[in-house]
């Protein structure tokens, strides 16, 4: 009998399973609205200016070669990595242990499989309604089985369900987990403002949970990197000073990486209460973690990451490419409105245009959405979440009467 037999066949990634549908369409008005990727305004991927030039650098450098990293990863990556989340002024050399992570998917595997270690998995994690599908998966893989969510999008009033999230985050256990997207919320759009930051910290602090912030989309909600790590700053710098937190650092979006997997999985320290012996055996089990699973994370994309944040040129050309991508996203989910607006489509729009980061959610029913795929040849994914970045000057009206149209 063939070993194999009994495989049970699951259903294949929501995401990846539109990125087929629309590589066999042949409508030339296809729109691709669906995995959250930069794209410029001809539709294309974009290789950052700063990248360009990180790459001609890292290859005129005769000592160029393919070694192997050391098993934590890149030096230079992971200290200025935590300088550009955490602030030049944070104590990053006694807080911040940490370790080169394949992307932001991987810290958040790391991390649960440190909490595993720790026998941290049988608690409860709270995820927001909605998250990133992912999430689920990454926890529930690593042990986690008591996997809840907090109320964060209210659908009626398409804004944050605040008074929901703090009763959420009062009557859960004490000591739970609860994971928070820092910035430019996959799927809503939708950020606390920074007066709800310090409510929602303050309400967790309280409970004793032990926060872990996934931040995959720093620079892309405001174009800032310090105004996007505002929550996290916020966090170990003042309401969460006294307990460890943990922070997964992606720069897929940022650096336009995302192929080459680059992110940092950090574990924030106290500001008292430990001392070099526990900083080491924290280091010593995520190193453990490394060395089992990838033996040593991936050297191109962490030494062009690294290239650009320890030179200052480069890192200034970085940042006017963050506001580059960042603000085509703006005026793409202002022309979407403006059409939605002049065709008098049914509905308010507004929320498109509060929203921020790589996506927006629109408010689209699954049924609409199913509509917009097979009227119009627009994707996006069942939950009505569109990425905005895949609107450009060519594409935005189409895809304004699209929905015009599934909406009447
Ligand atoms: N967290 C969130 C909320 C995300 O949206 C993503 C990317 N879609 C990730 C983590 C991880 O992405 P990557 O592994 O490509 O860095």
């Amino acid at each position: 009998k063939f070993l194999f037999k009994n495989v049970k066949k699951l259903p294949s990634d929501a995401l990846f399973a539109i990125k087929a549908r629309l590589a066999v369409d042949t409508r030339s008005a296809k729109v691709d609205l669906g995995i959250g990727a930069y794209r410029d305004n001809n539709g294309k991927p974009w290789i950052l200016p700063s990248v360009k030039r990180a790459e001609e650098i890292i290859k005129a450098d005769p000592e160029y070669n393919h070694e192997y990293l050391n098993i934590s990863g890149l030096e230079v990556l992971r200290k200025n990595a935590a300088r550009i989340i955490f602030g030049d002024s944070f104590d990053l050399a006694n807080r911040v242990v940490n370790i080169q992570s394949l992307s932001g998917t991987g810290a958040l595997h790391v991390g649960a499989k440190l909490m595993q270690v720790l026998n941290l998995n049988e608690r409860d994690i709270y995820f927001s309604d909605p998250t990133w599908g992912n999430h689920y998966q990454i926890f529930q893989k690593s042990g986690f089985s008591n996997t809840k969510t907090y109320p964060y999008w209210d659908a009626a009033s398409k804004k944050l369900n605040l008074t929901g999230f703090l009763n959420t985050i009062k009557s859960a256990v004490t000591g739970s987990i609860f994971v928070l997207h820092p910035c430019a919320h996959n799927p809503t759009g939708l950020d606390p403002t920074q007066e709800q930051w310090k409510v929602i910290l303050e309400a967790i602090k309280e409970k004793q949970h032990l926060v872990l912030f996934d931040s995959a989309y720093q620079g892309f909600a405001t174009g800032s990197l310090s105004k996007d790590a505002y929550s996290i700053r916020l966090a170990i710098t003042d309401i969460l000073k006294d307990v460890p937190v943990l922070v997964c650092q992606s720069f897929a979006k940022n650096v336009g990486m995302y192929g080459e997997r680059v992110g940092c999985f950090h574990v924030v320290l106290p500001e008292t209460g430990y001392n070099a012996e526990d900083k080491d055996a924290i280091q010593s089990q995520l190193n453990a973690i490394t060395r089992s699973e990838l033996s040593t994370p991936p050297a191109y994309g962490a030494k062009i990451v690294a290239t650009i944040l320890s030179s200052d040129e480069l890192y200034k050309a970085w940042s006017d490419d963050m506001i580059t991508m960042s603000s085509r996203i703006y005026e793409m989910r202002h022309k979407l409105v403006a059409k939605l607006v002049e065709l008098k489509t049914p509905g308010t729009w507004d929320h498109i245009t509060t929203q921020v980061g790589m996506f927006s959610y629109t408010g689209l029913t699954e049924e609409q959405v199913a509509r917009m795929e097979k009227e119009h040849a627009v994707y996006l994914a069942s939950s009505g979440r569109a990425s905005i970045a895949g609107l450009n000057d060519g594409n935005v009206e189409h895809v304004a009467y699209a929905i015009d149209e599934v909406v009447r």
